[in-house]
């Protein structure tokens, strides 16, 4: 059986007053639930440890929102991967649209951050998705195996047991647009079709939706065979809507 995740994605908003009345609603909210969910915190790195404490003594995890292309060294501002496992991180992003269109980060690099990812014991959440433009030029599915492809050209064995991908629309990020749930399912079954053909156990690997999902969409998109939860960035900066989607799932 395949986990069921929700993963919040801060992006680069938030305080340690945030971190504080944020976690804490979270927390409050998530232990109430009769879901089976892992929900996974991704504030900016830099509140690693205030989220960490913040969590501490329940079941919520921690994640990091990119990790450096290197192992370590003169690579001043860059986080590792294994600096994010040190911290306590169980989950590291890759590949987000944002890393992609405003830091030049191609598919080489995401499959570099993969490996590194995967060696330091962390789960990759690989983020994958197309344009507008790519959408409306039919190309839709090509773009998102092209992507596919790169990131796990280097996984195997053991290592697919720590793979999540999240498909996000680009054109659906921050942008109160939604992917029909009719549309994400089909794209979701692709992936799952695509990660078999690769060798993958497919079946087993968590599948997530992500872009401008809210409270009131995230049932609907959830009910999908293969969509395995969300990677929620806007709304998971207010916790009464963030536990919402999660227990949607
Ligand atoms: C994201 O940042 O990954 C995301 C899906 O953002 P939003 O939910 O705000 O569209």
């Amino acid at each position: 059986m395949r986990r069921n995740i929700v993963a919040a994605n801060w992006k680069m908003n938030g305080s340690r007053e945030l971190v504080e009345s944020l976690v804490g609603g979270v927390k409050a909210g998530v232990a109430k639930l009769d879901k089976d969910v892992e929900v996974v915190i991704i504030p900016p790195s830099l509140y690693l440890a205030d989220v960490e404490k913040a969590v501490s003594g329940s079941a919520l995890q921690l994640g990091v929102q990119n990790v450096a292309r290197w192992e370590s060294g003169a690579y001043t501002g860059e986080v590792s991967a294994q600096m994010a496992s040190d911290v306590g991180c169980a989950y590291a992003l890759v590949g987000h649209s944002e890393r992609r269109q405003l830091f030049a980060e191609d598919d080489v690099q995401v499959a570099e951050k993969v490996r590194l990812i995967l060696a330091s014991g962390l789960v990759a959440i690989i983020c994958v998705g197309e344009t507008l433009e790519e959408r409306e030029a039919g190309q839709a599915e090509q773009v998102v195996a092209r992507q596919i492809r790169a990131a796990l050209a280097d996984v195997s064995g053991e290592g697919w047991k720590k793979i999540v991908i999240a498909y996000e629309p680009v054109w659906a990020i921050g942008t109160g647009k939604t992917a029909t749930a009719v549309d994400a399912q089909n794209m979701h079954a692709n992936m799952r079709g695509l990660l078999s053909e690769l060798g993958a156990p497919a079946q087993e690997i968590s599948l997530l939706y992500g872009g401008s999902v809210k409270p009131d969409n995230a049932a609907e998109l959830f009910a999908q065979a293969d969509i395995d939860g969300g990677l929620i960035g806007g709304a998971s900066l207010v916790s009464d809507d963030f536990v919402r989607i999660c227990g949607a799932v």
